[in-house]
């Protein structure tokens, strides 16, 4: 299967892009490392005529911490997320997320603005940003504006981001030291999409949950932040009875479809299963 032809563009700043994009409107597609969006050329499920590689752009890589916020620029690569030592100390689920991606081949190309850029439900990042409650940071004619996770998906492919909007970075608010964490993924194999995946952070105090956040990926046309389950599971003990409301809670909002993965009641319980064994990995983690 070969693409449609295109023309490509190699911009070396954001504003260079951002007036690339203005000047072709709805033909002109950001690039990043490729892994989604060419095989949707391939398939000729996308035709962009002019696509602008942002692999040029030395402003978009890297990661840094300001103390209690952790930026991500967006042309970070999944396997960039994994070797980081800062991530790996202060935000331990990005780089268990990053891990469960794919393969290693693609986690070296694939970066974490076009994982969430996408707007595939498919994609496990954007269900982490939204438990952690991260903002994208988006650049366009305009200047700059945030976008918190939770309020950027709007239906499958569709987002808040303008056609001449470039995502520039994730900002993600460091969670406190001791938090329990946790994504659970089920895939019938090895390199594949969720089947149904839960991602939890969460902290304990004597013994007692004092905050908990949950998001479900790929158990509807966008990720899903399960807001009522994590304030049930709020003061519990993470008692039984307890997670099983919070469960349920979780799985009432789910609305798979019905494809590959399963019947669309057998998705939804394996949310349901994701997010229990999330849980209870989350609370063994947590320090008390
Ligand atoms: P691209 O493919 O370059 O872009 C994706 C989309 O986002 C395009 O529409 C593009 O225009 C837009 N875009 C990209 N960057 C920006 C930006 N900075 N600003 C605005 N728009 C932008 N992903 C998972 O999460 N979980 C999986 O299990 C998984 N399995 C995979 C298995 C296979 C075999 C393959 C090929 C891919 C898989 N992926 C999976 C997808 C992979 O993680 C992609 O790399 C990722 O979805 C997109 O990142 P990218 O950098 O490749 O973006």
């Amino acid at each position: 299967m070969i693409p449609g032809a295109f023309t490509y563009h190699r911009p070396s700043s954001v504003a260079e892009a951002v007036a690339i994009l203005v000047s072709h409107g709805d033909e002109a597609r950001p690039l990043s490392g490729g892994h989604s969006l060419i095989p949707m050329m391939k398939l000729r499920m996308a035709a962009p005529e002019h696509l602008v590689d942002l692999g040029g752009i030395a402003d978009l890589k890297g990661i840094s911490d300001d103390g209690g916020t952790i930026t991500i620029r967006a042309m970070t690569t999944q396997h960039e997320l994994i070797a980081s030592d800062l991530l790996a100390s202060k935000l331990p689920i990005i780089r268990e997320t990053s891990l469960l991606i794919a393969d290693p081949q693609i986690r070296y190309v694939g970066t974490l603005g076009g994982n969430v850029a996408n707007g595939d439900p498919g994609n496990d990042m954007p269900a982490l940003m939204q438990c952690l409650n991260a903002t994208y940071v988006l650049t366009g004619p305009d200047g700059e504006r945030e976008v918190p996770a939770r309020d950027f998906y709007e239906a499958a492919y569709f987002t808040a981001l303008a056609p001449e909007e470039i995502l520039t970075a994730v900002r993600i608010p460091v969670p406190p030291a001791g938090h329990g964490y946790a994504y659970e993924k089920l895939k019938r194999k090895v390199g594949d999409y969720a089947t149904a995946a839960a991602a939890v952070v969460l902290t304990l105090e004597g013994g007692s949950v004092s905050f908990c956040s949950i998001a479900l990926t790929n158990v509807a046309d966008t990720p899903l932040f399960a807001q009522e389950a994590g304030e049930i599971l709020a003061g519990s003990t993470l008692d039984t009875a307890t997670v099983a409301r919070a469960v349920a809670a979780a799985e009432a909002i789910t609305e798979p479809a019905s494809d590959g993965r399963g019947p669309a009641e057998y998705r939804t319980k394996m949310a349901g299963v994701m997010l229990q064994r999330a849980l209870a990995k989350a609370a063994r983690r947590a320090s008390n």
